[in-house]
Formats: structure tokens, C-alpha cells, sequence
């Protein structure tokens, strides 16, 4: 690349009539740059397919209206859950790892409290109790239908069924809560560790436990958080608000990734505004192409959302040369059999994106043709 480039300054630099300066023996000293200053260049058919240089006119491009917005990455409230206990324990085992992906109902962590051995044991005596009521019940009430029993113990055994009915049902209800399966109990299966299940699908993103430490029913054990439907929720300011419509497209990048862009498109539009920093919230989802699978939640962005589009007469932005803060180029003049003729013209900019230059020529769309590939050189005034 750099070859090629020197070898347009030579070409420019010794072909330039203009300059009254034929000694092109020194090309890195800044004199040979300063050729470039001048107005004119002249070249030979020769010189331009040997050194690259290539013309094109300027052509309908389309610029989007650009709206500026920070804001970061985020999973709607359903996608994210706190695994707490409801009964304190120690922890026996941990199943998984940070960043791990988990199935719901898949086992995250077991813990360990005799109290649960209590709660089974307990249990499977009321279980028995229970049906041996209902047993009692059920035959004072054929015996009732027959007035051979007194009410007495009808109401007595009556009671002391609804009385079993609750103590069954609430064990049953706080196993379930342990994620035990009542119906999976049986005496020889009675154990002191219960599994700890993951109550959704996703991602574990923080792991507040090790073996051996004390969970109480306040405490957050690790949290889950499905990305699946991972959001951009940014903030706009209230001025743009006006400008934002749903189905937008949205462009971010991640802060220390800035050169890697991500596409997704409005979805919602806030409709209140922050009363202190005078913002609005626009909710976006990633659009398909967006491979949002690296992605965390909380990460921020920075994003331009695409309000409007706007054709304008552009060139390519080699064609362009950004010369402190003026903008120049190089347009064909007069090509003959052994000689092209280039003039520098100075350009208004009137819009920019990472290809193209929309600008102005003498208050007009550009017509004719421009230098694009070794513009740069040609123009480019060192120091
Ligand atoms: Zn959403």
C-alpha cells in the first residue's frame, strides 16, 4: 500500500508543470509533498494504470437522520430469577458453575438440614393417620345412614379427619416448596439433602454459595437470567423524543468493542419523561442478524438510531480529503490520448457515513468525475 502510494507522489510530483520543480530524487522530504498543494496534476495513461488511480462520478446515496443514544442491555423481569430457599440449610453439593446454561427444573445445588429429615418422617406419618380417617369417616357415615352409630362419633371422626386433611396438605404444600415430591417419599428414601431446582431456563450469572455455607430463607443463593429476549433499552433526550418512531433501526456498538456493530430496531417508545435528566426510555429488541449469545445484561451501549433518510449526490469517501477541516478533491478536467488533467475543487460536506460523502460542488451536486483511490495522496499537504 505504502509502495503505491509513494509511487503517486513521484508520478504527480514529476509531472506537474506547474511546479518548476523537477527533482523528485527526494520523496519522503517534505517538498515532495508540498507538490500536492497545488492546484493542477497531470498525468499520463501510463502513470495512472501503473499507480492505481481510479475516477468515478458522484452517485444517489442514501443518509440516515442520526439520533445519538446511551443505554444498556437488558432482559425483561420474567427472564430473571433470584434462587432463594424457603427453608434454611447448609449447602451439601453445587451442580453448577458461573456462566453455566441450565434447563428448568434442572438441580442447581443441594442443601442440608435434619429439620427435612423431621418434615418427611412427619410427613409420612400423617399420611398414614390421614387415610386411616378417611377410613374411619367413611364408615361412620354408612353407619350414620343406618342410625347404628351415635352422633357423637360421626362428629368425632369427622373432626379428626379435617383435622389429618390440613396436617396432610400442609406438609404436603411445604415439601413441594423443598422441591420434594410428596408422593416420591417412602421411608427408605428419607434423606437430610434436598435438590434445589432452577426455576427457569438461562444463564447463571451470580453464585452467592460454596459447600458448606449457610443459606437462610433471606438469602440469594445465585441468580438465572434467560437472554433469549435480551432488549436495548436506551435513554433519549426529550428534544428527539418527536423524531423516534417504532421500527427504527437501531446501530450499537459495546463500549470497548466500538469497531463491532449490532442492529436492532425500536420496539416501544417511553412516554414519560424523566423529570431530572429530561430523558426518555425507547425499548429496542436485536434484531436476528444481532448473534446476542456473548451478551450480558447490564452491559451499556452506545447506539445511533436511524430516524429518516435523506438521498443526497455523494462520492465515494476516498474521493474526499479531509484537509484541516476543508474538504478537497480532484476532478477530471480534460482527458486526451497522453494526458489526464485533474484540478483540485474544494467541496462543501454536507453528510458522512462510513463509505460515502455527500457534498457540495460550488453550491451544486457534484457533476463530472473525481479521483478516488489516490486522492489522498495527491492532496494530502504534510504538516
Ligand atoms: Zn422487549
Amino acid at each position: 500500500m505504502r509502495l503505491r502510494f509513494y509511487y503517486i507522489v513521484i508520478s504527480a510530483f514529476a509531472l506537474m508543470p506547474v511546479t518548476g520543480c523537477k527533482n523528485n530524487s527526494t520523496l519522503q522530504e517534505p517538498d515532495a509533498l508540498e507538490v500536492a498543494s497545488e492546484s493542477e496534476v497531470f498525468l499520463t495513461p501510463k502513470e495512472v494504470e501503473a499507480s492505481g488511480i481510479k475516477w468515478t462520478s458522484a452517485s444517489e446515496h442514501n443518509f440516515p437522520g442520526i439520533i445519538n443514544a446511551t443505554g444498556k442491555l437488558d432482559v425483561p423481569p420474567s427472564n430473571r430469577a433470584d434462587v432463594s430457599v424457603m427453608f434454611p440449610g447448609f449447602v451439601q453439593s453445587v451442580k453448577i458453575i458461573a456462566g453455566q446454561k441450565v434447563k428448568k427444573g434442572q438441580v442447581l445445588f443441594t442443601l442440608e438440614n435434619p429439620e427435612y429429615v423431621d418434615l418427611q418422617r412427619d410427613y409420612l406419618t400423617v399420611r398414614v393417620d390421614y387415610s386411616l380417617a378417611r377410613v374411619q369417616l367413611d364408615r361412620q357415615t354408612k353407619l350414620k345412614a343406618d342410625n347404628a352409630t351415635s352422633d357423637e362419633n360421626f362428629q368425632k371422626a369427622e373432626s379428626a379427619f379435617k383435622m389429618n386433611e390440613v396436617k396432610y396438605k400442609s406438609l404436603r404444600k411445604k415439601l413441594e416448596m423443598l422441591g420434594i415430591q410428596p408422593d416420591e417419599i417412602t421411608a427408605e428414601s428419607i434423606s437430610s439433602g434436598i435438590p434445589v431446582k432452577a426455576p427457569i431456563d438461562g444463564r447463571i450469572s451470580d453464585i452467592h454459595i460454596f459447600r458448606g455455607s449457610h443459606l437462610s430463607s433471606s438469602d440469594v443463593a445465585l441468580s438465572i437470567i434467560n437472554t433469549d429476549h435480551l432488549h436495548v433499552e436506551l435513554q433519549i433526550f426529550e428534544k428527539d423524543l418527536p423524531n423516534i418512531r417504532e421500527g427504527q433501526k437501531v446501530i450499537f456498538t459495546l463500549p470497548h468493542h466500538p469497531q463491532k456493530k449490532y442492529k436492532a430496531t425500536v420496539h416501544q417508545i417511553g412516554n414519560s419523561i424523566d423529570p431530572e435528566t429530561r430523558t426518555a426510555h425507547i425499548h429496542c429488541h436485536l434484531d436476528a442478524v444481532t448473534d446476542g449469545s456473548h451478551f450480558a445484561t447490564g452491559q451499556y451501549v452506545d447506539a445511533e438510531i436511524q430516524t429518516s433518510n435523506r438521498e443526497r449526490q455523494s462520492l465515494p469517501n476516498d474521493a474526499v480529503v479531509d484537509i484541516d477541516g476543508n474538504y478537497y478533491g480532484l476532478k477530471l478536467i480534460d482527458s486526451t490520448k497522453n494526458n489526464l488533467h485533474f484540478k483540485r475543487v474544494k467541496f462543501e460536506l454536507t453528510d458522512k457515513d462510513d463509505d460515502f460523502s455527500a457534498v457540495l460542488l460550488n453550491n451544486k451536486p457534484p457533476e463530472g468525475k473525481f479521483i478516488t483511490s489516490g486522492a489522498f495522496v495527491l492532496l494530502r499537504k504534510e504538516g
